[in-house]
């Protein structure tokens, strides 16, 4: 297939563009760089199926393609929350631009959604049936309620253009490709360790998140892709075991062998208090769970880290 990936330079973006490339598929790689990086583009610009453009998905876009993997947008909460308008822009802008391609070209498309749709969930694990519970005018409402109108676009236009529009739900995945900068806990975690600072607890470590390894969600996105028909529900996927982000700051520092100390700053506005998916339809469906579990993980991502800080 031709497969166009917004969010090509970013962390899921390049695994997914190097994924699709390994399947044999072109890939045409569209980001504005905003999040994404250099160094990510060039590893994926020596293989001769990979084809960049410099696009921002507010802007519509047209190419024949035969599939769209939507997943330009910050994901970090450092970053969504720098430029609020621009992430909403981006969320709905992007999505409306990126159905009108796969109407007229009559691809296939999957929008990269978020566990965020849950809000601070009030039920756990969260299930797709669950509605959630989201502050709609909060400092995460860009990001979230953005998501949120992005999956009912996705559903609109299957229901009143026929467009194969799947909407994937990524509970938070870390792995190598992430810059170190970005702000997320396992990377900042990995980082602080690597560098011997205090790894920073917002609030008081006890809220949970369930982490999932990329190459295990890469492995899940993949099956959606090839599902024969339209799942015609979201589909959860991550890792359905939680940690608390105490429990998460003492394996970080068991496996980095890092004697950093702990401090805790305020937790920032809205931070939800759990987090764990029900993967049964994913199981089902796509025979798919996760398999790397979170030490494994942690382990790998500290050798990327370490490399790249030692350029
Ligand atoms: P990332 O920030 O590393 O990547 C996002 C990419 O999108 C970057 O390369 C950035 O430059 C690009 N981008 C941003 N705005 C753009 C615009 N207007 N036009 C073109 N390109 C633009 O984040 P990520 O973790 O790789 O997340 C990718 C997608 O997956 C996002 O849509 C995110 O919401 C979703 N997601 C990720 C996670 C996770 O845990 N990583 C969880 C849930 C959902
Ligand atoms: N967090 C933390 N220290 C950090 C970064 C994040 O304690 O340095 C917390 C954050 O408050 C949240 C959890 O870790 O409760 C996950 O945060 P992240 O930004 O990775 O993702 P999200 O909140 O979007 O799930």
């Amino acid at each position: 297939m031709r497969i166009l990936i917004t969010g090509a330079a970013g962390f899921l973006g390049s695994h997914l563009s190097k994924k699709m490339l390994s399947l044999n598929h072109d890939v045409i790689g569209l980001d504005d760089l905003s999040t994404g990086s250099e160094r990510n583009l060039k590893l994926l610009e020596k293989h001769p199926n990979f084809h960049f453009v410099k696009h921002d998905v507010r802007e519509s876009y047209f190419v024949e393609v035969d599939f769209i993997l939507n997943f330009a947008c910050p994901a970090s909460p450092r970053h969504y929350q720098s430029d609020p308008v621009r992430t909403i822009e981006t969320n709905f802008l992007g999505i409306i631009n990126m159905l009108h391609l796969a109407r007229d070209t009559g691809a296939g498309l999957l929008q990269a959604s978020t566990s965020e749709v849950y809000g601070d969930p009030t039920v756990s694990p969260q299930s797709e049936s669950y509605w959630g519970n989201v502050n709609p005018i909060g400092i995460r409402s860009c990001y979230d309620e953005g998501k949120r109108a992005a999956e009912t676009l996705c559903f609109d236009y299957l229901r009143q253009y026929d467009v194969d529009a799947r909407v994937i739900r990524i509970f938070n995945t870390y792995g190598p490709n992430m810059e170190l900068g970005d702000g997320r806990v396992v990377s900042n975690f990995i980082v602080q360790s690597l560098r011997g600072e205090p790894l920073t607890i917002y609030g008081d470590g006890s809220q949970t998140r369930s982490f999932c390894y990329v190459s295990d969600l890469i492995e899940g996105i993949s099956k959606v892709v090839t599902l024969p028909g339209n799942p015609g529900s979201p589909i959860n996927l991550g890792n359905p075991k939680d940690f608390t982000m105490l429990e998460l700051a003492q394996m970080v520092l068991e496996v980095t062998g890092s004697q950093s100390k702990i401090e805790f700053q305020p937790l920032p506005q809205d931070d939800p208090q759990q987090r764990k998916p029900d993967i049964s339809l994913a199981n089902s469906l796509l025979a798919w769970e996760p398999e790397v579990e979170l030490p494994a993980g942690v382990s790998l991502t500290a050798d990327y880290f370490k490399d790249l800080l030692a350029r």
